[in-house]
């Protein structure tokens, strides 16, 4: 937003709450200082006389204030807002969250540069000859940067639109209403810088609370997401140990890099890193990567970083990181070995970002074992009757953005309960989110899935397909990857999970997650028309498969 966007911004802001002037201003504009050790901050300016200040006092009582900026959070604040509520955001980082900011947009951007590389790579065998090519990581970095910013300023824009009042700070909650809006001491990521050498919060334009503010929120919404845990086996203060993040604010491409944890995240660096030609190793502590999708799904992506060159370890426990250097016993030959790298990149889990005693002290359930706020599926409610929880704090949901946003929907929908109209209504349309919402692994060739795999493979039929008889991927020749269904004995015939490998993946799960959401059955889905030849026809030809009556497509049954 330019600085006269932002003086109309906070000008129009005080005519909408001057009746309810009674605190300090959240959003200010701006000023930059240096503090001690070169280390820029943002300080808001201060303003020029007392009835000035005045006159910029908006009000702290909201109806609802969202912790956290992150797809829960935003998701949560604007829908309240477009639905008449006054909403508040309390953020002690970047607007957007980690989602936005450290996460899934930076690494999706630089994924899609390893996606041309890998083209280029194969581009002979589309009789294309392209003699050489060089990665520019600088460049990489550029786009990054741009994605996130771009993306960052379409969630500001929202929030302003809606008049979402915006405290850059950290959140406290004091009781089930009042919160303690603290100053920023330090950013969580104030040692990254982007490609330019700046520090990202150099370019944001809300400005941090200076003082302690308390506000006060009839209902509240508690988005704070996970943060980045460390085991103990790494060496405190390790300079070169890093988080995701730390790893893809790097200056440069690492020519060595160890990965602990063979989970999602180990696996998108994986494969993005070796395809930036860096030697990559992945150590995993179980007999296979991917410990969450189907073994035949962990097996291909396995085999596919095999022939990146990653060296995949896999029943490995890590003892001791430090230095670069990783200690790990090998449990097959119990033997003791060692790996030096020049980066070591820790993806091994993150825990929830709140404060277990303070909950407690409230009376919001937390789960211990999964160590995530405990709510109602279809509202979002904690066990206090106005605090809401969505997005990865939240214990019956993955750690993914659909899952996210639509918490966050459901949040505002059982807030404004009232004034929601009926078809709006979640009872109109009963989805459950465990069970809907797809998720991507941005490897390359994608992974996705869908639905709840069933405990037993004996209360179900399992199916799977490659994609040989797809017309779109014999045409592309993307025959490499596979689809693996688990359909239901009973008639008619529905879907109970769906886990794809394939170039197409990250789009063709949609259709999947759809006809879940749906509770289409693969009859139904037979008397759709798809457009030809694409990938999608293939969730046709699938089912087709499956109910026998397939014209052109085979596949097998696997039980
Ligand atoms: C590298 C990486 C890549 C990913 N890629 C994908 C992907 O491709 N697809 C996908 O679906 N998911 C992806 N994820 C997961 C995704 O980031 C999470 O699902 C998503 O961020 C969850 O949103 P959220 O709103 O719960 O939390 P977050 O996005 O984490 O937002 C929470 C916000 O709360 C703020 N906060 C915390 N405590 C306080 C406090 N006390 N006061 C004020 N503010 C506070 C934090 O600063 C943060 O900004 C990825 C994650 C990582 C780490």
């Amino acid at each position: 937003m330019s600085e006269s966007d932002l003086k109309r911004f906070t000008s129009e802001k005080r005519k909408k709450t001057s009746d309810n002037d009674e605190g300090l201003e959240p959003l200010r504009e701006m000023s930059k200082t240096t503090i001690s050790g070169g280390q820029q901050v943002y300080q808001a300016r201060q303003p020029q006389s007392p009835e000035d200040d005045q006159q910029k006092q908006p009000k702290r009582q909201f109806d609802v204030i969202a912790i956290g900026s992150g797809p829960g959070g935003y998701t949560a604040a604007i829908r309240c807002a477009q639905l008449g509520m006054s909403v508040a955001i309390v953020e002690r980082d970047l607007i957007g969250g980690h989602a936005v900011n450290w996460g899934c947009v930076p690494l999706n951007a630089m994924i899609a540069s390893a996606r041309i590389v890998r083209t280029v790579r194969e581009s002979n065998l589309y009789a294309i000859d392209i003699p050489a090519h060089r990665i520019e990581f600088p460049r990489i970095a550029r786009r990054r940067d741009e994605a996130v910013k771009n993306v960052r300023q379409q969630v500001k824009s929202f929030l302003q639109k809606y008049n979402i009042q915006v405290y850059i700070g950290i959140a406290e909650l004091l009781d089930e209403h009042r919160i303690m809006v603290r100053s920023v001491k330090k950013y969580p990521y104030a040692n990254v810088y982007d490609s330019e050498g700046r520090s990202p919060y150099e370019t944001d334009n809300f400005l941090p609370v200076q003082n302690n503010t308390v506000i006060y929120g009839k209902n509240i919404v508690i988005s704070t997401g996970v943060d980045y845990e460390f085991p103990k086996f790494v060496e405190t203060n390790d300079k070169k140990s890093v988080d995701t993040t730390h790893l893809l604010w790097n200056r440069t491409v690492p020519e060595t890099l160890t990965i602990i944890g063979g989970g999602v995240l180990g696996c998108e660096i994986a494969s993005l890193y070796s395809l930036l030609m860096s030697k990559v190793t992945l150590l995993e502590k179980n007999s296979r990567l991917l410990k969450i999708m189907d073994e035949s799904v962990s097996l291909a992506v396995e085999s596919r970083l095999k022939e990146f060159g990653v060296k995949v370890l896999l029943n490995v426990d890590v003892e001791k990181v430090s230095k670069g250097e990783v200690f790990y016993r090998n449990k097959q030959l119990d033997t003791t070995q060692t790996l030096t790298a020049h980066r070591v990149v820790i993806c091994t889990g993150r825990k929830p970002s709140f404060d277990y005693d303070l909950l407690k002290k409230i009376g919001i359930a937390v789960d211990k074992e999964n160590s995530r706020i405990v709510v109602e599926e279809d509202t979002c409610r904690t066990t206090k009757q106005n605090i809401y929880a969505c997005g990865s704090v939240v214990s019956s949901c993955w750690s993914w953005i659909p899952c996210a946003i639509r918490q966050g929907h459901l949040v505002a929908n059982a807030i404004c309960k009232n004034r929601i109209i009926e078809y709006d209504r979640e009872s109109q349309f009963q989805i459950s989110i465990n069970s809907a919402a797809p998720y991507v692994i941005n490897v390359i060739p994608a992974v996705a899935g869908v639905g709840s795999v069933p405990e037993f493979e004996d209360d179900c039929l399992v199916f799977t397909f490659d994609f040989k008889s797809n017309r779109r991927a014999i045409i592309d020749g993307q025959l490499w990857g596979f689809v693996k269904m688990w359909v239901s004995k009973d008639e008619p015939k529905k879907l109970f999970a769906v886990q794809l490998v394939h170039e197409s993946a990250a789009e063709i799960i949609e259709y999947y997650g759809m006809i879940i959401s749906l509770n289409l059955s693969l009859h139904d889905v037979c008397l759709l028309p798809f457009a030809h030849p694409t990938y999608s026809e293939s969730v046709k030809q699938a089912c087709e498969y499956v109910l026998g009556r397939s014209i052109e497509y085979e596949g097998a049954y696997l039980n």
